[in-house]
């Protein structure tokens, strides 16, 4: 699959060490409706793509005993679906470690692919655009600050 960017441990997007995993796609819905500002991963969008197969990413998270989360972020994971689908299912044959997906959608939006992910154990997604000159607010199930009012996390399987 396509990934504009992989980290092993990330420390910024959940309380917890993780993993990043960062999607090649978006159709920057939050530019789109805010006069052309601000999306918050632009500059991924002209970072060259990475090829690694799902295998890959599995065998790298696994192999690291720090982190225990894996976070599937911007660009916009929900845009490369088949990808994300695979990539949480083939994870599931090893772990239930916790997968967070950074999405700028709204579950009205992902309807059909949220059934589909509530099949999965432990899975919670980051919901909203980025609307910008907001002020940051905590969110408790993440455990960091999230950059506009609208935004917020939501537990969609245990
Ligand atoms: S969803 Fe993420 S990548 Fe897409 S425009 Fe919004 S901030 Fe940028």
């Amino acid at each position: 699959m396509i990934v504009k960017r992989i980290e092993s441990e990330w420390f910024q997007d959940y309380r917890l060490p993780s993993m990043l995993v960062a999607f090649p796609h978006c159709s920057f819905k939050c530019e789109k409706e805010n006069e052309g500002c601000c999306c918050q991963n632009s500059a991924l969008a002209t970072a060259p793509n990475i090829d690694v197969s799902i295998d890959e990413i599995v065998k790298t998270y696994m192999k690291d005993h720090i982190t225990s989360a894996i976070i599937m972020g911007g660009l916009e994971p929900f845009d490369s679906w088949d990808d994300l689908y695979s990539l949480i299912k083939a994870l599931r044959e090893h772990t239930n470690d916790l997968v967070i997906i950074y999405t700028g959608y709204y579950p009205n939006e992902v309807r059909e692919y949220v059934s589909k992910l509530r099949e999965l154990n432990n899975i919670v997604v980051k919901w909203g655009r980025f609307v910008p000159y907001q002020n940051k607010h905590w969110d408790n199930i993440l455990g960091v600050k999230l950059a506009s009012d609208n935004q917020y996390a939501e537990r969609i399987s245990e």
